[in-house]
């Protein structure tokens, strides 16, 4: 057995007869299909990655009672140092994706740590709910499980509460017995789940008292009888060049609704159990939901990186690095890239001790998630203005150049100080597939809702800041004059 995990282990675990659907098919084998098998060798790559000798110390530990090392994303850190060693091999596991695979294993591990961080929760409301979570917490752990969750409802009528849902829609208990709870009805929006080995279901939304039937939690393998996968369009399936999709061939993660076709789930991964408010303190009574944005900010520094290079090497690419207003703009989002770095350095450093734990600040990372759900599109917006016509007037694929005529005319309408015709046709390709391509749409939305719309996200940081703090100065000002005094000529 290799010291951590492998990437061939991985996808051999994923060949487990699960139930996944794309275009009305029923897919025979994930690690083979053309719409998921280079997704499928991307999230191998992190494991093979992390079992690299030089890479050992980084990206791995070996959690107490384990025979082997697994993921620093499993590590729960007790001090800032540990919090820093744990985002380093964060880091480099996203920088293996450019950032863009938004539900790396270490997403929802980083869920699963916090949530552990707060088992209190789970006693509180039942010691055998608690033991299962923290069972089930050391069983992830030690096997360095890739897991997806699925923690918002299917949209539906907006207008309406879930459980007003028109029938089998939301996921709800419809049944139970002495060997656990039989579940019904959908969750959205899996991403990784064809990637992952198991799937938690959980309630991010806020649900109503009378709603009890939906207020479970729980984790099962992705192959549990019953549960039905349906993917959407895969990006990856008609991105057949490298050269020409290099982004969209393969780090494509997918999302996929899930549908729970009467699933058992037994006691022992049942979490959360007909309670409407623990679903809620699950993420924010524990310090789940903190540790799960947390990753998503150290991904999106990494891909916004990336995103600042690609802008710099478009205004290479077509000669207007030296104009003085495209050196402004580029400086002004070198400026929103950095600020991203400094925020998560922030949460970092001005986090605390709560128990044994090292935990970031939870207004600096709400702070965080709102600023870069607008800063994202923005910047987005801002390589499509440094572009012009570049990332469309492009060769329809890698066959153009197979045409003598059509090379030729290719190499003298390509041209670039800085680049030969066909570093500048691939760089331009690369640009089109992070920003504008089907693929690159799909990240816009990703970013813009991961963590839950606008109004979720600023009522995060309504709810967190400190407005005594803010109310506090503005209430020194006006305590230190006052008209009775002005009036009677005392001055201050
Ligand atoms: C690419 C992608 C991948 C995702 N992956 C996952 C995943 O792996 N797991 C998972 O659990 N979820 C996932 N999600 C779901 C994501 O968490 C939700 O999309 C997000 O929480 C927003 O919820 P919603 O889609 O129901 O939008 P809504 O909450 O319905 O909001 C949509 C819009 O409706 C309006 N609106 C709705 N209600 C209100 C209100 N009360 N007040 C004001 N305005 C309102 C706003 O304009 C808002 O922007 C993913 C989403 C995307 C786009």
């Amino acid at each position: 057995m290799t010291v951590a995990k492998t990437g061939a282990e991985h996808i051999a675990s994923l060949r487990d007869g699960r139930t996944v659907y794309i275009d009305g098919q029923l897919v025979p084998d994930v690690t083979t299909h053309p719409a998921f098998r280079n997704a499928v060798q991307s999230a191998g790559a992190l494991y093979d990655f992390q079992a690299q000798p030089e890479n050992i110390e980084l990206m791995t530990f070996k959690p107490e009672g384990s025979n082997r090392r697994v993921n620093r994303a499993w590590q729960m850190p007790r001090s800032y140092d540990e919090m820093i060693q744990r985002r380093k091999a964060l880091q480099a596991w996203a920088n293996v994706h450019y950032g863009f695979m938004g539900r790396s294993p270490d997403h929802v591990a980083s869920a699963l740590v916090g949530q552990r961080m707060g088992i209190d929760v789970f006693r509180k409301h039942s010691p055998d709910r608690a033991k299962a979570f923290a069972d089930y917490f050391d069983y992830a752990a030690k096997n360095d499980l890739f897991l997806t969750y699925v923690i918002i409802n299917p949209q539906a009528e907006r207008a309406k509460d879930w459980s007003q849902q028109a029938d089998n829609l939301v996921a709800r208990i419809v049944d139970e017995d002495s060997g656990g709870i039989t579940i019904r009805g959908a969750k959205m929006l899996g991403t990784s789940s064809i990637l992952a080995n198991e799937v938690l279901v959980a309630n991010l939304q806020p649900l109503k008292p009378g709603e009890e039937d939906l207020a479970f939690s729980c984790a099962l393998p992705i192959n549990t009888k019953g549960i039905r996968i349906l993917s959407r369009k895969s990006y990856e399936s008609s991105a057949v060049s490298i050269f020409d999709n290099p982004l969209s061939s393969r780090f494509d993660e997918n999302d996929a609704l899930i549908y729970f076709d009467d699933v058992k789930v037994p006691w022992d991964r049942l979490f959360v159990y007909r309670d409407t408010d623990v679903c809620r303190q699950q993420f924010h009574d524990t310090q789940g939901h903190s540790f799960q944005n947390y990753q998503a900010q150290i991904r999106l520094s990494v891909k916004i990186k990336f995103l600042l290079g690609l802008a710099r090497r478009l205004t290479e690419a077509i000669g207007t690095t030296k104009i003085p207003s495209v050196s402004e703009k580029l400086g002004y989002m070198a400026a929103q890239a950095s600020m991203v770095e400094a925020m998560l350095s922030g949460m970092e450093a001005s986090g605390s001790k709560v128990g044994e734990y090292w935990v970031p600040n939870k207004h600096f990372m709400y702070s965080a998630q709102v600023l870069t759900q607008d800063l994202y599109p923005q910047f987005v917006n801002s390589i499509r203005d440094l572009s012009g016509g570049a990332l469309i007037m492009l060769p329809s694929s890698i066959d153009d150049f197979k045409d003598p005529m059509l090379k030729k005319i290719i190499h003298t309408t390509q041209r670039a100080a800085a680049m030969e015709p066909e570093d500048k046709v691939k760089f331009l390709k690369a640009c089109w597939d992070a920003v504008g391509s089907e693929f690159g749409s799909r990240h816009q939305q990703y970013e813009m809702f991961y963590a839950g719309a606008r109004f979720v996200t600023a009522g995060h940081s309504f709810r967190t800041y400190d407005w005594n703090s803010a109310t506090g100065a503005v209430d020194s000002l006006l305590s230190s004059y006052s008209l009775a005094d002005e009036l009677n000529g005392v001055t201050h």
